[in-house]
This record gives structure tokens, sequence and C-alpha cells, in this order.
């Protein structure tokens, strides 16, 4: 960590209000895309052996002779081990096993995010001064080259109020104008938000239950979750290996997982060479982003393959662009429809209900109606 002057400050952020006087500077500070890291280690994870269930909401745990019962609606797992790693409900996986030893209160955040366009504006994540919610108001570019404003700190009594608010968000802006004075606003392009898990304890607990041998909880992993996420999981190795002393390191573990082109991102030479390969690269379904059929293809088909219009979006980006997924959407659903041999009005947005058709407007029957008389 560096302090630097007002001098210094405004060579690198040159937008930065004039008012601030000084920052301090860390070097070592980076950004990356959240989705890409955690699709990318849930691949990685069935590279090597690890089987994904989704959509399987643990409904009880049971322990009978040293073995775990986890039920879903659909399926039955025992195991030796249990991690609990449930983010905002993870108190509630805690207490259906082991007595209730923390809360978790949902602690909203919310975003704006601006077009491309916007990314001249901001070189570096710009902080203020954190406070006693957290680490406050940020303006940073993101990996793709868009401009990301927020979050604020709300705690919510609801565990899935995930919907952005008027109030939240004047407050980030109101917030980020004292970093830079011109934020584009009118620029923005989509506004979300998310929950940290805050435990009522105060720091992240990671660590096995005290009354339940072999039940892991590694819960209220609020933010800078993702920054500490590989030290928290080298803290869960050592914890299992503890309880299972006889487990071995996979020799035989693949490291890397295999190469996503992304088209707007190669050379001329190289785009020629991978529509040699494949013509469905050739074919752009997102204008705004440059996302080719290839692309999406390609991260249906994958380990921890997308089933979703936003599975699609968070693995390869169509839909993140200035027009949202307006003019992309349907294609989209068309190639996970073909992909996946599922009929188009089973696809979702994400979650189960999400829906997109509803149902068809036009067939192939003819209706008679009898002509209106106009009296
Ligand atoms: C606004 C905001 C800003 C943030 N900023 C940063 C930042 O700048 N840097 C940083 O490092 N971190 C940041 N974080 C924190 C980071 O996102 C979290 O620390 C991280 O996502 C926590 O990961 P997790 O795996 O513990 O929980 P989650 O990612 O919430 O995963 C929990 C999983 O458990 C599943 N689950 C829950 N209940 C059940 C059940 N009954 N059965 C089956 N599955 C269940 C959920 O579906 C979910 O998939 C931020 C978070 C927010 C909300």
């Amino acid at each position: 960590m560096e302090l630097i002057n007002q001098e210094q400050l405004r060579n690198f952020e040159p937008q930065i209000n004039p008012a601030a006087t000084g920052a301090l500077y860390a070097k070592t500070a980076g950004i990356i895309s959240p989705w890409e890291l955690a699709i990318a280690l849930a691949e990685n994870a069935m590279d090597n052996g690890v089987k994904l269930f989704l959509n399987s909401v643990v409904q009880s745990i049971h322990k009978e002779n040293s073995v775990f019962t986890v039920k879903t609606a659909t399926s039955v797992f025992r195991s030796k081990i249990i991690i609990n790693a449930a983010g905002v409900q993870a108190a509630k996986i805690n207490d259906m096993i082991a007595r209730p030893a923390f809360k978790i209160i949902p602690r909203r955040g919310e975003y704006y995010v601006l077009d491309k366009t916007a990314s001249g504006m901001v070189h570096h994540v710009v902080f203020q001064p954190p406070g006693k919610l957290g680490k406050g108001v940020l303006i940073t570019p993101t990996v793709h080259g868009n401009v990301l404003v927020g979050p604020n700190s709300d705690s919510v009594p609801d565990d899935e109020a995930i919907e952005t608010t008027a109030a939240g968000l004047d407050y980030v802006r109101q917030k980020g104008l004292r970093s830079f004075q011109n934020i584009p606003f009118h620029k923005t392009i989509n506004i979300f938000a998310g929950l940290r898990a805050e435990p009522d304890t105060g720091d992240f607990i990671i660590a096995e239950s005290p009354d339940v041998k072999g039940f892991i909880n590694v819960a209220g992993i609020k933010s800078p979750g993702l920054s500490a996420s590989p030290a928290i999981a080298e803290l869960v190795v050592e914890l299992v290996d503890g309880i299972l002393p006889s487990l071995k390191p996979n020799t035989d573990f693949i490291a890397h997982r295999r190469k996503a082109y992304h088209f707007a991102e190669l050379s001329n030479a190289e785009k020629t060479a991978l529509i040699n390969i494949d013509p469905r690269y050739a074919r752009i379904v997102c204008r705004c982003e440059n996302i080719t059929e290839g692309e999406i293809v390609d991260a249906i088909h994958r380990n921890a393959g997308a089933t979703t219009v936003d599975g699609i979006k968070r693995r390869v980006r169509p839909g993140m662009g200035r027009c949202q997924g307006g003019f992309c959407m349907p294609r989209v659903m068309e190639i996970l429809a073909r992909e996946l041999n599922r009929d188009m009005a089973s696809i979702l947005k994400d979650r189960p209900g999400s829906q997109i058709i509803t149902g068809t407007t036009k067939t192939n029957s003819v209706v008679e109606y009898e002509e209106a008389t106009i009296a």
C-alpha cells in the first residue's frame, strides 16, 4: 500500500473529484469476472470427477452411524462429511442438523452497470473510505469494459430480496458522485442487487460444528468472500484432512480447463482459422458483444454447461450489452432448445419458474368466425 498525493491521483484518474487531495494506492488490487471464476471452478471440478446437481434444494439432513443422509425433493445423498456453503441460507442448513450457532443477516447491495462508452472515465477500482457497513460505494471498470457503480449496504429481512430499490440506487448515485462528479448515469444499461451473507458473529465462520462431527460450516462468507475464496478453500481442505486423514490428493488432477474462444478478441487470422474448423463461429448472435453461435454452443456442451438464457449470458455474454438481450434472446433460446433437444417453451430465463414463453399465439388450425354485423 502506498499513499499518493493529489497530483499522482489525478495522473491515475484524471476525472476524479478535484476535492480529493490524495489516496491510498493498493498496487496488487485487481478485478475479475465473478461468474466466470465460479463457472470455471465448477467446470474444473467436474472435469476432475465431481458430480453437479442443480436445482436440488436440501430439505433435510440426518446422521446415523457416522454417515449423513441429505434429502432433496428428488434425491437422497449419503456422505461422511458435509460442507455447508449455502450463503444467506447457511444458518437454515446448520439448524437442520446442529444446534443453532449463528444467524445470517442478508445485506443487500445495489449497482448500476454503465455502457462501455463510459469506460474511459475510470481506470482503477476507486473506493471511498470504508464505513461500519463495509467498503462503501466504489466506481470501477469491469473486465469486459463496462463501468460499475455501487454498492449500498442495507439489511433486509428476506433472504430472496434481490430487487433493486429507488432509495438504494439514489444512495449509490449520490455517493458515487462524490468520487467522480460526472458519472454518466444516462449510460446505465442495467441495475442489479445481490445479498451479502452477514453473520451475527461478525466474521467468516469456517469450522467443524462443535456438536456434529463431520459437519463443516463455511458460512457468513460476506464480502470479500470471493477474493478470500482460495484461502478459504485451503482451510477447508485442512479441516477435511483432520476429519478423514485417509483421503489422499488426486494425483491425476487436471489443473486446466479446455480453452474457450472469445471470438471478438481473436485476430483476423485466428477468426478465419476457427471458422474453417467450425462455421458456427461465423454467425454473430449477439451484436452488442459480438458473440457467435459457436461460443454459445460450446458453453452449453462443456461440463457445468449452461441450460438457461442467463446461464449463457453469464458464460459468454449475449445479453450483457447495450440492448440487454432484446435482439439476441430469442436466438439464444432457439440454440438452447436445439442443443438440449427441448421445447422452446421450456427454456427458462434463470431459476425454476422463470418461463419466457407462456404459450403460442399462432397455430396452423384455421378458426372461422361469423362475420360481425354492423347495425
Ligand atoms: C453487493 C455485493 C458486493 C460484493 N463485493 C465483493 C467484492 O468486491 N469482493 C469480494 O471478494 N466479494 C464480494 N462480495 C461477496 C461475494 O459475492 C460472496 O462472499 C460470495 O459470493 C459468497 O460465496 P458463497 O459460496 O459462500 O455463497 P453463495 O455464492 O451465495 O452460494 C451459496 C449457494 O448455496 C445454494 N443454496 C442455498 N440454500 C440451499 C439449499 N437449501 N439447498 C441447496 N443449495 C442451497 C445457493 O443456491 C447458492 O448457489 C460481494 C457480495 C455482494 C452481495
